[in-house]
């Protein structure tokens, strides 16, 4: 069966072609820079490449680009657009309201522009995808995959902030935690390699992407995680400073006079690891800059990893018996020093790094922990296409498209 998932960001969509249930890419690409008139097509089926600069004006063109690239007789991966019995779509805001992936019908679809005002960033080009999906794949069973609900477990003690609870009930805010499918994936996975059954596992899984997330996993299902009402809480990221004490806030914008929207830039845009080292967002940048002697790309690295630990060390109280600590996402499985510095000290918790194995660790499935460490710790490069490639698969399967 052929499944298609689509990842819509604010100027971007992302494709994946997958054959199920064999867990095989068959064309995958990328189309960026949507709105302007040098967006970028890349698109790429067993080795034949396709790139071209061109404009497009929306997601619906981008999509109608990409639909007319797979059935492209030379390039394509089918012959007729039919031949794509399932789209899985990646929605980032779920709300309290969808606790695992769902078909889309129209119920789906309100609910999701019911919940842009949580996600202004996502769910809108979420739902322009689910929409021109529609119009080209119009045979083709929809899915959505939230990011939000695999942290629908969360218990009312960890999701709810001290404030009045009012603000709950009217405009429910409280913490949804974000990059669920990715802390999902790694979980399952971490249940096979150890053979255990997937509730039967305690994790802190750490996301450490350009966006980062920790989520405490107990009995296979979140219970706790550090984005929050958005995804600016927690930890250090590549723009966002995660967290601050809110009365910062008010000082900026009650004593220096900045306008909310100033701040929310700088919070947002100008914060985490690019405000600290002045380098640059990408941990790459600044892993070759602090080498050089940069104090404060060292700084960055420092505060990065010390936040990570504190979380951590949290999250070992949280569970209380932990059986293994993953690293994920672009500096998780490709940055042994964040590996390194953020699980440094913890030896008397049975956590105890193997220095050699962790240096040679990179973006591969690997155990990193020494013969002695009690916790188990493992890089397990994340699959969120492949997640929502079976969810979807399960869902086309149960509607009989075979
Ligand atoms: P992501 O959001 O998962 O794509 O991760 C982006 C972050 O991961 C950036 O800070 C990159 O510097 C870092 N990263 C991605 N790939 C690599 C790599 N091959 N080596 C080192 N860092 C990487």
């Amino acid at each position: 069966m052929n499944i298609l998932v689509i990842n819509c960001g604010s100027s971007s969509i992302k494709f994946k072609l997958f054959e199920m249930p064999d867990n095989v890419v068959v064309a995958s690409g990328i189309v960026e820079k949507i709105g302007n008139k040098d967006a970028i097509v890349k698109y790429s089926k067993n080795g034949i490449n396709h790139n071209e600069v061109r404009e497009i004006y929306n997601h619906s063109q981008g999509l109608e680009i990409i639909s007319t690239l797979l059935v492209d007789r030379v390039k394509g991966a089918v012959k007729n657009l039919n031949e794509i019995q399932g789209v899985g779509h990646r929605v980032v805001h779920g709300g309290e309201e969808f606790t695992g992936s769902m078909i889309i019908d129209e119920k789906v679809k309100e609910k999701i522009k019911e919940f842009i005002p949580l996600a202004p960033l996502h769910n809108p080009a979420n739902l322009e995808g689910i929409l021109a999906a529609e119009k080209y794949f119009p045979e083709s069973v929809q899915v959505a995959c939230f990011d939000t609900a695999f942290h629908t477990t969360i218990p009312v003690v960890a999701y709810l902030y001290a404030i009045p609870y009012s603000m709950y009930e009217k405009y429910k805010i409280r913490r949804y935690g974000f990059h669920g499918t990715s802390h999902r994936y790694v979980a399952r996975r971490f249940a096979q390699i150890m053979g255990r059954h997937k509730y039967d596992v305690n994790l802190i899984t750490c996301h450490l992407g350009n966006g980062c997330s920790i989520t405490a996993v107990k009995n296979g299902k979140s219970i706790e995680t550090s984005m929050g009402f958005t995804p600016l809480e927690g930890l250090v990221m590549g723009t966002r400073s995660g967290d601050i004490d809110p009365g910062v806030i008010f000082y900026l914008v009650e004593n220096l006079g900045m306008k909310p929207s100033e701040v929310n830039k700088i919070l947002n845009k100008e914060s985490g690891l690019i405000g600290i080292s002045g380098v640059s967002n990408d941990f790459r940048n600044i892993v070759e800059s602090a080498s050089k002697g940069n104090k404060m790309a060292q700084l960055a690295i420092e505060i990065f990893c010390y936040r990570v630990k504190k979380y951590i060390g949290s999250y070992l109280a949280v569970l209380g018996r932990v059986d293994g600590i993953i690293f994920t996402a672009g500096i998780g499985e490709n940055q042994p020093i964040v590996r390194e510095k953020s699980l440094e000290g913890l030896e008397e918790f049975g956590i105890i790094v193997d220095k050699g194995k962790n240096q040679n660790c990179l973006a591969t499935e690997q155990e990193i922990s020494s013969s002695e460490s009690k916790i188990k710790i493992f890089v397990i490069p994340t699959n969120e296409e492949l997640a929502i490639a079976s969810d979807t698969y399960e869902f086309t399967k149960s509607k009989g498209k075979f």
